[in-house]
């Protein structure tokens, strides 16, 4: 590859507080001949509060494979280019894919300019597994393709992540709910980096319910991340004693099929694995 052409320094710019950006990606933003924003408006903002008046290009996803097409042109013409996004990290469910793919095929260098990114900032604040994970993105739209996408992920024993609107983040849950386990565990990361960021960790059905009784937790931006099946599935094996005892109880009290009903709703257990603690429990009592 020749020595002159230019480089596409892809720049992560703040995901709400903008002092987190890096001295090398604000070195970059004010070094290169133009950046190409995926919202012009919006990274002046940027630029304006760190002092930058650099040449800003229009580059968003109604117009990536042109604008694509012709920025390639600018790079062999030896001009250097940053791709920043609205927030984060650019191709993270951000535009910039055709062309760094392009401009890869075509031998030219692209140096990544690393920062915030919300996905890793929540994944680091969880508390929730990391060594491996999934980034699923958005969800799909509909509520019959996300009750698919949720029952395809039923058994994956990692961590899974997704992005999420404040227009379907109940229904999201909604939805959750009515195909995974009450208690797994679930992180609802929003507003991160913002005067209102609220990191909670709980069961999916504590968190249906905070986000349908508190209006401020269906508001701004938000990450979702849920407990892999492998930790769930270890935790089905058999019920911790508190969970016996409560049945114990409702069992003094009420019917079999009552005590393991109201069992189910209170402990979160399997239904299978409370039936059949209420069978031991009869056959013991019985003996
Ligand atoms: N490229 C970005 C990144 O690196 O995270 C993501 C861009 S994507 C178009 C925007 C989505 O990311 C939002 O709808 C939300 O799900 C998530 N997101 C972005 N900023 C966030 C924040 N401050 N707090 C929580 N989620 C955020």
């Amino acid at each position: 590859m020749s020595n002159q052409y230019g480089k596409l320094y892809v720049v992560a710019t703040p995901i709400g507080n903008l002092a987190d950006i890096s001295f090398r990606a604000i070195d970059t933003l004010k070094q290169v001949d133009l950046i190409a924003a995926e919202d012009t408006r919006h990274v002046k903002l940027l630029l304006n509060h760190y002092g930058i008046s650099n040449k800003v290009v229009s580059f968003h996803q109604h117009n990536e494979e042109k604008a694509a097409e012709t920025l390639l042109e600018k790079l062999r013409d030896g001009l250097s280019i940053a791709l920043v996004s609205d927030a984060g990290t650019p191709l993270l469910s951000d535009p910039g894919m055709p062309l760094v793919r392009r401009i890869k095929d075509a031998g030219l260098t692209v140096v990544p300019i690393p920062g915030a990114c919300a996905l890793i900032a929540a994944l680091s604040a969880a508390g929730l597994p990391v060594t491996q994970f999934s980034f699923e993105g958005f969800l799909p739209r509909t509520s019959s393709a996300r009750k698919a996408f949720f029952t395809e992920r039923l058994a994956t024993p990692t961590t899974w992540v997704f992005y999420e609107s404040c227009h379907r983040i109940l229904a999201a849950l909604q939805d959750m709910a009515s195909i995974l386990q009450a208690d797994r565990q679930i992180v609802i990361a929003r507003e991160l980096t913002k005067l209102h960021e609220t990191i909670v960790k709980t069961t999916l059905a504590n968190a249906l319910e905070l986000v349908t009784q508190d209006d401020n937790m269906r508001k701004g931006e938000f990450v979702v991340i849920v407990e892999g099946a492998d930790k769930v599935n270890k935790k089905e094996e058999e019920l911790s004693p508190e969970q016996v005892n409560i049945l114990c109880i409702l069992m003094r009290e009420c019917s079999t099929k009552t005590a393991v009903d109201l069992a189910v709703q209170i402990t979160g257990a399997r239904k299978k694995l409370l039936y059949q603690a209420a069978l031991d429990l009869e056959k013991a009592a019985g003996a």
